[in-house]
């Protein structure tokens, strides 16, 4: 079932303690307050463990930011789906522009950390979205098509029915500008027809697609609030407990 979800990216930011501190902050507001979404925080991976353990995983899920494309062996610096999820890791963010940008994640290095993840029981969060110059050319719908193709499509229905989506438009990444809500709506519901045309409607209706890119307290209830738009992935709004909990209530809160 479609499910509503908040999850924050961390990025690069926090040290242990800072980012324990706000763990075991935001798992203490979450026990005292009724939710409509599932929320989640995706802290570096030397935080994984600490935090899993810190918090109610049940409330307050916790995911790694990427992973290797190999199971084990000589990779040095590499972290494997297996180790995060020895962490207590649920999920595992994969695709975020940064790492397609600055670390040459192609589509099949991609295709490969979705499949290993999947095989060892992690939920990959996995974004998709286009650059300024390809939104400016009106080739949005296109980019985030041959991206899910690419990357995705070799799934089955079954696996495909595990994942997270996020769209997240680059230019509305750390820059303070927002997608509209009919820019979300639209290209949300976009991608919902591209998988209904290959998995059919139960699995597209299923699908959770979250939007990224400058949601903040200020936005969320409004984009939220778009049928085929279940939730954000959120970048500096996360890093604080309040402004977090703000989003949070963009789907109400009790
Ligand atoms: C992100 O990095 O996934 C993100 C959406 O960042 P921000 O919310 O800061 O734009």
């Amino acid at each position: 079932m479609r499910k509503n979800i908040v999850a924050g990216n961390w990025k690069m930011n926090k040290t242990l303690q800072e980012g324990l501190a706000l763990a075991t902050e935001l798992n203490d507001l979450l026990a005292t307050t009724k939710t409509n979404c599932d929320v989640v925080i995706g802290t570096p991976f030397i935080h994984l463990a600490s935090v899993a353990a810190a918090v109610d995983t049940t409330k307050l899920g916790v995911a790694a930011q990427n992973c290797a494309d190999h199971v084990s062996g000589a990779y040095t610096g590499e972290v494997s789906v297996g180790m995060v999820k020895s962490t207590g890791a649920q999920y595992v963010i994969l695709g975020h522009s940064e790492r397609r940008a600055y670390y040459g994640e192609t589509s099949a290095i991609l295709k490969t950390k979705v499949e290993l993840a999947l095989a060892e029981g992690l939920t990959p969060i996995f974004c998709i979205g286009e650059v300024l110059a390809e939104r400016e050319a009106g080739k949005q719908f296109e980019v985030v098509e041959t991206q899910i193709k690419e990357s995705l499509f070799d799934l089955s229905a079954a696996d495909f029915g595990k994942l997270v989506l996020a769209y997240e438009p680059v230019w509305a990444i750390g820059t303070g500008k927002t997608a509209s809500a009919e820019q979300a709506q639209e290209i949300h519901a976009y991608i919902r027809g591209v998988i209904k045309a290959k998995y059919g409607a139960e699995v597209a209706d299923n699908c959770t697609i979250l939007y990224g890119g400058s949601c903040n307290a200020k936005n969320a209830k409004e984009l939220f609030a778009n049928p085929d738009v279940d939730g954000g992935l959120i970048g500096g709004a996360s890093l604080k407990a309040a402004d977090f909990m703000g989003v949070i209530a963009g789907f109400d809160v009790a």
